[in-house]
């Protein structure tokens, strides 16, 4: 298959009208399936009202047909055509999210969506991305569109039209490259179908945010503990991952460095990632700063980025440093420990 490639200036007025929007809605509109940007990380989007549209996303990923995908609407008013109701808090949450990394878990009206884009379950999973391409491309094609992340099942999310181009090149319809994405991380998913909304998966809205506007928020245990069996099925998957194993070192960059010597010393290539304020400290095969350790959002902003480029070096290992888990660091750390799928090394 042929995959075009739309270059589009995310900055012009009235997308929804410009030829290569219209150009791809009409692909979406005949069930193929096209790759846009949003605020998060680059969707792969197909009409989320049919069967072989969202079986052409599982299969271009190659993505197992148990993990629900996100609906993406451009209005709120999309929303009612399937779903049953929109609880109080869900409602709050909107106002004050929406459009934005946030997607949130309701009960799902039947007969609408294809069941495939919902794994067959009875809740449905619906955000509103604040991006406006993703929002023309929604809203020229007139339909709710199906997006997972543009990338093929396991590999790190991407983040750029490139990545997208790496992965799913003669795979799909085509791509439309607005730039390279803002946020970095996938959106935070709060079911709200329970007495107290609770987050499935961390990400670009932080639990701190939502309790400012809804009061307590749960966590899902499964995200602490490996042993339960999460309630976003996605979350049981390693995601993420680069090619050479990756450990994640809870230790001192001088304790880092010594875990690299002892490597490079049996001969192995070695990759470490870092952030700024530390990268000239290391010394070893490959060093890649990922953000400031000082400012979280700039590691969420580069982290798929660097897990990908470590993939350009062909390295036998790579030592990762971790983060606090607070604010955005939940939702970094939830990543680098899937990306990772090994226990962290405790110095
Ligand atoms: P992705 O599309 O790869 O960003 O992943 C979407 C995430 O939302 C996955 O972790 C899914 O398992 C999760 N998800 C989608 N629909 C539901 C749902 N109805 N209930 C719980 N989690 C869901
Ligand atoms: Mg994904």
């Amino acid at each position: 298959m042929q995959t075009q490639m739309w270059t589009v200036d995310k900055n012009v007025d009235n997308l929804k009208t410009y030829p290569h929007i219209i150009e791809a809605a009409q692909k979406l509109k005949q069930n193929e399936v096209v790759a846009f940007p949003t605020e998060t990380v680059y969707g792969l989007g197909g009409n989320a009202e049919n069967d072989d549209a969202v079986l052409k996303i599982f299969e271009a990923k190659g993505r197992p047909g148990d993990n629900p995908l996100i609906i993406h609407i451009a209005d709120r008013e999309q929303v009612f055509s399937f779903v049953k109701e929109i609880p109080e808090q869900a409602s709050r949450l909107m106002d004050a999210f929406w459009p934005g990394p946030l997607t949130l878990i309701l009960n799902k009206k039947d007969g609408v969506l294809s069941e495939k884009a919902t794994a067959r379950l009875s809740t449905v999973a619906v955000r509103m991305p604040d991006h406006p391409v993703a929002l023309a491309l929604v809203e020229a094609s007139g339909l709710p569109l199906a997006a997972p992340s543009a990338n093929l099942s396991g590999k790190p999310s991407p983040t750029t039209a490139a990545h997208v181009a790496d992965d799913l090149t003669g795979r799909i319809a085509g791509i439309v490259d607005g730039g390279a994405t803002g946020v970095g991380l996938e959106s935070t998913v709060v079911d709200c179908t329970g007495e107290i909304p609770a987050i499935l998966r961390p990400g670009g809205v932080t639990k701190e945010q939502l309790e400012e506007i809804v009061g307590e928020v749960l966590v899902d245990p499964a995200l602490k503990d490996a042993k339960q069996a999460p309630k976003s099925p996605g979350m049981k998957y390693r995601h993420y991952a680069p090619n050479a194993p990756f450990y994640l070192v809870n230790g001192t960059k001088e304790e880092i460095q010594q875990l690299v010597n002892e490597k490079r010393n049996e001969g192995m290539k070695v990759g470490v990632m870092t952030t700024k304020e530390n990268k000239a400290f290391y010394d070893s095969d490959v060093v890649i700063a990922c953000g400031e350790r000082m400012k979280l959002e700039t590691v969420a902003e580069s982290l798929y980025d660097t897990l990908r480029a470590f993939n350009q070096q062909d390295l036998d290992l790579i030592y990762g440093e971790i983060f606090p888990e607070e604010g955005v660091g939940q939702a970094i750390m939830n990543r680098l420990t899937k990306a990772s799928g090994l226990p962290v090394i405790e110095k």
